[in-house]
């Protein structure tokens, strides 16, 4: 936990009729998810849920008994992004309550292919991780791995970028941000902050001093290319003017613009990295990962983190691709990179 002044389980009140509950978000260093609840003329409205687990369910209902309320008023829930750690626990609230489950239609279509992956069909086959370039152990490690997480719900409404969303007496809006998954809601509450300027849900898209992961799961998917997508999301925050984030980790924070503007200056740094490694001697896609530099060395990473990692160098390549930068080589058996 980073963040002194908040307490798991413990809602904070933020003005303009919305309040934080920390949920906890076991065996994770981000400590918790950060759920909101927004009052409406309707009942509350939570934004995510938190990860699917007994603990992260009593947080989320001890903040909800805190405020007076409970999960069974719940009005309906919006969902910034299908990731476990803000779509986890909707199954729960959905049988819980009445409330309406919302999630961008691209969103909605991933959980339905998790779906397909946890009854065996589809997600990571072991020849994508040996065309990637990975070891003979690390593929056995990758491809024994256990699928059996609870997939969340489907939603009942899917909002689509500028939709007005139902939300009695608010004014609550989705501007959709892909990137970190393609359909990544952040809501624009237009009713609230200084003179009006409106507040933003930002979900994973915006964080404070972290900054999400963008990649291409299965390496080598074609017509894709997540991180131009997120790179412009960013900038259309740029353009919003609004001052301050409502993130789902860490904490609020001022400064909109900046923020998107850093990050965005973090992942072209990472682009320059890439190209300064590619050459005339095609590199496998795990070479070139583990010769970039990370936060933890790469001699010291389990195989999921590499994964994670070769999945984020993936997305920046795709990227350098489609500018012209780098160039996949035409050999099928391999997933190796030239320069251009
Ligand atoms: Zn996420
Ligand atoms: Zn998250």
């Amino acid at each position: 936990m980073s963040e002194p002044d908040i307490e798991l389980g413990k809602p904070r009140d933020l003005g303009d009729g919305i309040h934080s509950i920390a949920v906890p978000f076991p065996n994770n260093p981000l400590g918790y998810t950060l759920v909101y609840v927004l009052d409406s003329d309707s009942g509350p409205v939570l934004i995510d849920t938190g990860w699917n687990a007994p603990e992260a369910w009593q947080g989320l209902n001890d903040g909800l008994h805190a405020l007076g309320t409970s999960v069974d008023r719940l009005y309906g829930v919006l969902i910034t992004h299908y990731h476990p750690d803000h779509s986890g626990l909707n199954w729960l609230v959905k049988e819980n309550s009445n409330a309406w489950i919302a999630m961008h239609p691209a969103d909605a279509a991933q959980l339905r292919l998790m779906k397909e992956a946890s009854r065996g069909r589809g997600g990571w086959d072991a020849d994508g991780f040996r065309r990637a370039g990975a070891s003979a152990e690390e593929v056995k490690q990758l491809a024994d791995a256990d699928r059996g997480m609870r997939v969340p719900v489907p939603p009942d409404r899917e909002p689509g970028d500028g939709e007005l969303i139902d939300v009695p007496g608010r004014k609550l809006r989705a501007l959709w941000t892909p990137g970190h998954t393609p359909g990544h809601l952040c809501y624009v509450l237009e009713d609230a902050g200084k003179d009006g300027a409106g507040r933003l849900f930002t979900g994973d898209h915006l964080l404070p001093k972290i900054t999400p992961h963008i990649a291409l799961y299965q390496f080598d998917e074609p017509d894709v290319d997540p991180l131009t997508d997120f790179l412009a999301s960013q900038t259309r925050l740029t353009d919003l003017g609004i001052e301050e984030a409502l993130p789902a980790h860490r904490k609020e924070f001022h400064g909109v613009a900046d923020r998107a503007n850093e990050i965005i200056a973090h992942h072209e740094e990472r682009m320059d990295e890439l190209v300064a490694l590619l050459s005339e001697t095609p590199i496998t896609l795990w070479e070139a990962t583990s010769k970039l530099h990370w936060r933890r060395p790469w001699d010291q990473m389990p195989v999921f983190q590499r994964r994670m990692a070769a999945a984020e160098a993936a997305a920046h390549l795709r990227t350098l691709e489609v500018r012209g930068q780098a160039r996949r080589t035409p050999d099928d058996e391999m997933l190796t990179y030239i320069a251009v």
